[in-house]
């Protein structure tokens, strides 16, 4: 089970640290992708675009290669259980865990005017998402693995508290690490709203994306043959294995430490290649944004899937707590 917030464009972070990963899974597993629109709402109260930035992201993940007839791919806010086991697990939640999580601090320092109790029980809502279909693993980036950290806690606690409903949620990924993937500039890394020139869009146009990848941050080379790369140089051979060919890799491995790296050949072949893996992406995303009956029909299937899991879940839980007051 996974998520990714209609916040904006999907970009090659979300692809590398989620979408590769649910491309595989959809074929090993059973599997529950939604758009979390109502995490949304913590930091974009403004709904003016959602419907908009909904249906994007199912295109998105569609278009690079996600089966809704394989998985349930769903909009959070169609399946209300959600709501109400979020309600519960609120109660097994301490705020002062709350408050020293990494992307609330980041957020309020980013947002200070609107630090709401939506924002600070994000982690609360994710793990609701989660356990609702009772899942094990999670596919993920690397900027998730507090929450996952923190979606155990709350599942033990319930389990402890009430007896064994839910199996502990793992961050999941087939290269064993999470990933992050970092902004071309080297700073931070790729995102939807922040640094956009630095950030591969999957809807980017083939002369930006070139633009963009010759903008990436390079320096002079190595004058030693030990020198090891820096950050910024990781990546973009990082980004090469993802979009070249491994000989095309290898051979700029081989200049790398030989000291004869070209960085300027590097970033052509590199922005060639990633025009090659993003506008077919690009393409068929605009062709299935263009009907809106097809995304229609995703939801509601997708829907339909989703809350046959919630429900049977919540009257494991409805039971387990002492709700159920007929029998
Ligand atoms: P978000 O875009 O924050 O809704 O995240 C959706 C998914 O993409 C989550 O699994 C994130 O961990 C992942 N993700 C977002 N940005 C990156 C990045 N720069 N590198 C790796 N994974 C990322």
């Amino acid at each position: 089970m996974s998520g990714i917030r209609p916040t904006g464009f999907l970009h090659l972070g979300n692809y590398f640290g989620a979408i590769r990963n649910y491309l595989r899974m959809q074929e090993d597993f059973d599997c529950f992708f939604m758009v979390a629109d109502l995490h949304s709402l913590t930091t974009h109260p403004d709904t003016r675009e959602l419907k908009a930035n909904v249906h994007r992201v199912l295109a998105e993940n569609i278009a690079c290669g996600l089966d809704p007839g394989k998985v349930a791919l769903y909009c959070q806010s169609h399946v209300h259980e959600t709501a109400e086991l979020y309600l519960y697990l609120n109660m097994l939640a301490y705020k002062g865990e709350l408050e020293k999580t990494t992307t609330f601090k980041d957020k309020v320092r980013l947002n200070p005017e609107n630090v709401n109790a939506g924002l600070l029980t994000y982690p609360v809502l994710q793990t609701a998402d989660i356990i609702l279909h009772r899942a094990k693993y999670v596919p993920v980036g690397k900027d998730q693995e507090q929450h996952l950290e923190m979606a155990r806690n709350f599942v033990n606690r319930f389990n402890h508290r009430y007896g064994e409903v839910f199996p502990e949620p793992q961050a999941f990924n087939y290269n064993q690490e999470l990933v992050k993937v970092p902004s071309l500039d080297g700073t931070g890394k790729m995102s939807k709203s922040e640094n956009q020139m630095a950030t591969l869009y999957l809807a980017d146009e083939d002369e930006l994306i070139r633009k963009k990848v010759m903008k990436a941050k390079t320096d002079s080379g190595p004058v030693d043959p030990e020198t090891p790369k820096p950050d910024y140089i990781e990546n973009l051979f990082g980004l090469m294995r993802l979009v070249c060919a491994e000989d095309v890799v290898k051979k700029f491995e081989t200049d790398y430490a030989q000291c004869s790296i070209r960085y300027g050949d590097m970033k052509k072949q590199l922005g060639e290649d990633m025009v090659q893996f993003i506008s077919p992406i690009r393409q068929k995303a605009k062709d299935i944004l263009d009907n809106e009956e097809y995304l229609k029909q995703v939801m509601e299937q997708g829907a339909e899937k989703a809350n046959r899991s919630a429900a049977a879940t919540m009257l494991l839980v409805r039971e387990a707590m002492g709700l159920n007051y007929y029998h």
